[in-house]
């Protein structure tokens, strides 16, 4: 296993639509492995593939340190679709480990169907909410090329304007390997 460097605000890939996977091989599962590793490293709580450089259609959720949700096992998520949204929302407030330092309240869907496959490659259709729908859907974002600070308010834009500079400058600190190592490479 390996730690793998996080892609920061700024970086390209962080804004690509992301490509299906085509199938599950050594690399794949190798893939999914290091993200594993790196996600708790920097206690995330999710992590989408394009966080690492990979263009792939993953992502990982793992809540199961949070209060109140030891029961919800580790996931790696591929080819995701969410076919259904709730019309109730629910505001809970965001981060993000290629946004370090910056935090905000976000409103989204408060339940979510999602079709994905495993790492069997087998087809799942769950439907979702509370913390879990939430992280779902900003790592789903991810390999759309949202980001949480496109769907802040206005006054949270303003704000952070400068924090976002600050990372896409690369003049912060990071607690965790990133993408400002000089031998990064894109998978
Ligand atoms: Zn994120």
């Amino acid at each position: 296993m390996s730690l793998l460097p996080i892609t920061l605000y700024g970086d390209k890939i962080l804004r690509k639509k992301i490509s299906k996977v085509k199938e599950i091989n050594f690399e794949t599962i190798k893939l999914i492995t290091d993200m594993f590793e790196t996600m708790h490293n920097a206690y995330g709580i999710g992590l989408a593939a394009p966080q690492v450089g990979a263009d792939k259609a993953i992502f990982l959720v793992d809540i199961s340190k949070m209060e109140g949700e030891e029961d919800k096992k580790p996931m790696a998520i591929i080819n995701p679709k969410i076919i259904k949204r709730s019309d109730e929302t629910i505001t809970i407030e965001e981060g993000c480990l290629s946004i370090p330092d910056v935090r905000g309240d976000v409103v989204r869907p408060k339940s979510i169907t999602l079709v994905y496959q495993d790492t069997d490659f087998k087809k799942h259709r769950i439907k979702v909410d509370g913390l879990l729908a939430r992280v779902i859907q900003h790592e789903y974002d991810h390999l759309q090329g949202i980001l949480f600070t496109d769907l802040i308010s206005d006054e949270l834009k303003k704000k952070f304007k400068k924090p976002l500079n600050n990372i896409k400058r690369r003049k912060v600190e990071f607690e965790y390997p990133t993408s400002t190592s000089v031998d990064y490479q894109l998978i």
